[in-house]
């Protein structure tokens, strides 16, 4: 009796879980810890049977250990465990046979338990980073941060993961995961209804996982909006400078709190994204460079032939909303000789501009050769598009470009098509081409249809 007493509390000063599981695989003793992390009283464990603990699946599993236990086996192992009330676990759990110093027979076991759950998940997020950041065959870094974001809302046991990007009172979603609707790339909210102008505030990670019950959120307009419950975000930095946040967020309120650990991945996390972006940055540079045409400051042919094989690709019927023009500067050769080159790249240079300043956000224009330019117009009617070229056209005309000592004036001659479901990009291109040589040959400064 005396030596249970110190056999209990020494048991309760252990910083494990400890069981004593009789040969009929009834419960017989746990300590305090054990109470604590399985949420119940010893009194209403002892005498029953690990079966009613354990889920039927994991039970099925362990029973076969058990047994070997009872046959006088040392046995360690590490397991996932489904509690009845739908916990996954990961624990590792030491089994010592015991023996009856009398009979010498085997009365149960000890089971010593260490709920790991917490490293193992770490682990399995800091392998899977690691594994992001470095598979050669992943492709994008597009891909990459949205595999990211993935990997964080399952973590974390979030619905919707963001990469954001802030300027001054803009947010703007840049890259998201969700476990529901898709949240479009691009979209944007004032960074004042956001939690994140809490985190950009605090400049650090921030988490709630009860918006409704937190000073800091409850009055919050995002908490008025979309009624999100649990939030953990941080601030994205690049080149030390704030670029915008990584949150993570769900309607509903988050079972258990975050703990520190939760908040170092997720700084780690972080800064595999940012670097993720920089690299990004990076091909982005390039891509800019590769299509667009370094004296206009347009798009150059590529460009336009890779827009136009696009829209083939996704969807060839949108062809047929789309005209192409062909402008050519008239008798540019002459401008060349008479004031020289660089007032010719002047010239090219209003004419461009014009072009910027008169297309719309859906038209594409390119300098697709010396001193010719391909316009794809977004148009519904023929009217439309004839009437925008001959804007364009008048606007030019009466351009006064000066350069040095001179003035100097040019017309365009333009070729239009509407484009067709079954046009090719060279099919297009040449159609428009016999109109420019229609309009080159009818006396220039003017546009013709083909
Ligand atoms: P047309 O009205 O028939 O089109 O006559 P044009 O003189 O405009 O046509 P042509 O094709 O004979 O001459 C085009 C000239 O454009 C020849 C070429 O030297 C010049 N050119 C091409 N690229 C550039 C450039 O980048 N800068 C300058 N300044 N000139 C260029
Ligand atoms: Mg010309
Ligand atoms: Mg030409």
């Amino acid at each position: 009796m005396r030596i249970d007493r110190v056999f209990k509390k020494l048991a309760n000063t252990l910083p494990f879980m400890m069981a004593f599981i009789d040969t009929e695989r009834r419960y017989q003793f746990v300590n305090e810890r054990y109470e604590q992390f399985f949420d119940v009283k010893f009194a209403d464990l002892k005498g029953k049977l690990v079966a009613e603990v354990l889920g039927a699946e994991s039970y099925e599993r362990i029973s076969q250990i058990h047994s070997r236990v009872l046959a006088g086996e040392d046995i360690s192992l590490r397991e996932k465990v489904t509690l009845r009330d739908g916990r996954v676990l990961q624990l590792e759990i030491k089994y010592v046979p015991n023996q009856n110093q009398r009979t010498q027979q085997i009365n149960g076991f000890f089971a010593i338990i260490n709920d790991i759950t917490l490293y193992a998940s770490a682990a399995d997020v800091l392998r899977a980073v690691h594994d992001v950041m470095n598979r050669q065959t992943m492709g994008l870094s597009t891909d990459r941060i949205t595999k990211l974001l993935k990997l964080g809302c399952e973590y974390l046991n979030t619905d919707i993961g963001i990469v954001s990007r802030v300027i001054d009172n803009e947010y703007t979603v840049k890259y998201a995961w969700s476990t529901g609707d898709a949240i479009a790339p691009g979209t944007q909210f004032e960074l004042g209804n956001t939690y994140c102008s809490v985190t950009l505030a605090a400049s650090d990670v921030i988490a709630t996982r009860n918006a409704s019950k937190s000073k800091a959120f409850s009055g919050h307009p995002c908490y008025a909006a979309f009624k999100l419950e649990t939030y953990l975000g941080l601030p994205i930095r690049i080149n030390g400078k704030v670029w915008g946040t990584l949150n993570f967020s769900s309607a509903a309120s988050r079972g258990a709190p975050f703990t520190d650990l939760d908040k170092e991945l997720m700084g780690l996390l972080c800064s595999a994204i940012e670097t993720l972006i920089i690299n990004n940055s990076k091909t982005d540079r390039l891509e800019r460079l590769a299509y667009t045409d370094f004296l206009t400051g347009l798009s150059n042919r590529l460009f336009i032939n890779e827009f136009f094989e696009r829209l083939v690709y996704e969807n060839r019927e949108r062809l047929s909303q789309y005209y192409c023009a062909l402008v050519d500067i008239d008798h540019f050769k002459r401008i060349n000789d008479e004031f020289g080159h660089d007032a010719g790249d002047r010239v090219l240079q209003a004419v461009a501009l014009e072009f910027t300043d008169s297309l719309r956000n859906d038209d594409v224009c390119a300098r697709v050769g010396g001193e010719e330019f391909m316009l794809l117009i977004h148009a519904d009617a023929d009217s439309d598009t004839a009437r925008l070229i001959e804007r364009l056209r008048q606007s030019i005309a009466s351009l006064e470009i000066q350069h040095d000592q001179h003035r100097i004036s040019t017309t365009v001659s333009i070729g239009v098509t509407k484009l067709q479901e079954t046009d090719s990009f060279n099919r297009a291109y040449k159609r428009a081409d016999s109109a420019l040589y229609q309009s080159k040959s009818n006396g220039r400064n003017r546009m013709s249809w083909n």
